[in-house]
């Protein structure tokens, strides 16, 4: 075993897997840019009192956050999600409203690594500050919708629920707590933890042993003021409208507290069910006051890379991409014309790699053939007299061909088009 491995939880993404990264990224700029959504590249670290407002009673910001005191003294965090960096920035440089923003990298949670779970892990996501339209909850929702059709994926259900105002919440949750104080007996020793911090959050428990009791809770829906109704409904019409398959879940709760109103989830039906969220989000139209910023509504999501991808493995869909070179240089003369050759080829936009180390012909032929190409360039002592090289293909059988240097890069764009 080597000395130095990734840390628990941390991996490195190697080649092929990587390119498949890269192209999961571009597929989601392609279909949030499409809808007018200008990408945001927030700082991987912040204040930590930036993640503390966004609620001090969640797992992630209470016990998982990757924080500490820099050499400036100041307490900061890397950064556990990223909505909350995006808030913190409309606060910071108060751009026009609507302010419609796509974000992709990585996020840190200290959590137990596992299958789908892990320290250091990736999301796509778009956060919308400045509307309060219900029809934008669709918006957004259905952005997600087409980027999971995008990919390929089938089997991800759109689950939906409203957590209603703030005040229909703050009742909601009072009743929650007085029931399950109630029923406290009947609650795991782990859900009776979590009760203490943020009674909406017992809903969230997976264990068996708390299915009952949960089952017999209050339900929000019977908290929903008029105009929490109003808009739950508004959001159910524009899915209808958009022919986007849901359903409405008034158990749903998402992890993090800022949620008011709308709050969704898409769940891969091909993974296990403790980790089958693939993403979600929902409104929070308090943050951006809670950042010392002006009352202004706001409503996103972020997807999960790492689990979206394993989903895709399960459905046989956006495998990653082959990454092969087009043209491989042979130089049998000492490597100085393969430099100049690939130097001039990939300047010309042609993909093309070469072999090193002044092997023999049978060993750069061998490399030409690994690394996929098209077509072999060969350059010997003879084609240095003449000024020419050899066109060789390699998958087609064609024929080979000598062709003049000025004439290469014509020649190659032909036998590749
Ligand atoms: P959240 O920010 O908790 O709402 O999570 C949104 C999505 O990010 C989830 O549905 C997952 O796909 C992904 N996610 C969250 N935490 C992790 C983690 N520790 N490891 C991998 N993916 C995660």
């Amino acid at each position: 075993m080597p000395e130095f491995q990734t840390s628990p939880g941390m991996r490195d993404v190697l080649p092929p897997e990587s390119a498949r990264w890269r192209r999961f990224v571009r597929t989601f700029d392609e279909t949030v840019s499409a809808a007018g959504y200008g990408q945001l590249v927030p700082p991987l670290l912040e204040d930590i009192g930036v993640f503390h407002r966004v609620g001090e009673a969640t797992d992630v910001v209470s016990k998982e956050m990757y924080d500490f005191v820099d050499k400036g003294e100041r307490h900061v965090a890397l950064r556990p999600e990223q909505t909350a960096s995006v808030c913190r920035a409309f606060v910071q440089h108060r751009p026009v409203t609507p302010w419609k923003v796509w974000y992709a990298g990585p996020n840190f949670r200290y959590e137990k690594p596992q299958r789908g779970r892990y320290r250091q892990f990736d999301q796509v996501g778009i956060e919308v500050l400045g509307s309060q339209d219900p029809l934008l909850d669709v918006e957004v929702i259905a952005l997600g919708w087409r980027f999971f059709q995008q990919l390929g994926l089938r089997q991800v259900s759109l689950v939906v629920n409203s957590l209603g105002e703030p005040d229909d919440r703050a009742a909601f949750v009072v009743a929650l707590r007085t029931y399950f104080e109630a029923n406290l007996t009947r609650l795991t020793p782990e859900s009776r933890l979590t009760l203490a911090r943020n009674p909406l959050r017992v809903l969230d428990s997976k264990r068996s042993e708390d299915a009952d009791v949960i089952a017999a809770a209050p339900r929000i829906a019977n908290f929903h003021s008029e105009s929490a109704r109003r808009s739950l409904s508004a959001v159910c019409a524009g899915l209808g409208a958009l022919e986007i398959p849901f359903t409405v879940d008034d158990r749903l709760v998402r992890g993090l507290d800022y949620y008011r109103l709308t709050t969704f989830e898409f769940v891969g039906r091909t993974l296990d069910s403790v980790q089958n969220a693939l993403g979600g989000g929902g409104r929070y139209d308090g943050l951006v006051e809670d950042l010392g910023g002006p009352a202004t509504p706001g409503v996103g999501f972020a997807i999960g890379l790492d689990r979206t991808l394993l989903a895709c493995d399960d459905e046989g869909v956006f495998d990653a991409p082959e990454e092969r070179v087009d043209v491989f240089v042979i130089d049998t003369t000492g490597g100085m014309n393969a430099l100049l050759l690939t130097d001039q080829l990939r300047a010309q936009g042609i993909r093309t790699d070469r072999a090193y180390e002044n092997r023999s012909m049978k060993s750069q032929m061998k490399a030409a053939d690994r690394s996929g190409a098209a077509i072999a360039v060969i350059v010997g002592p003879d084609e240095v007299a003449t000024g020419t090289v050899v066109v060789r293909p390699l998958r087609d059988g064609a024929e080979q061909s000598t062709v003049s240097r000025s004439e290469l890069t014509d020649t190659l764009r032909k036998a590749l088009s």
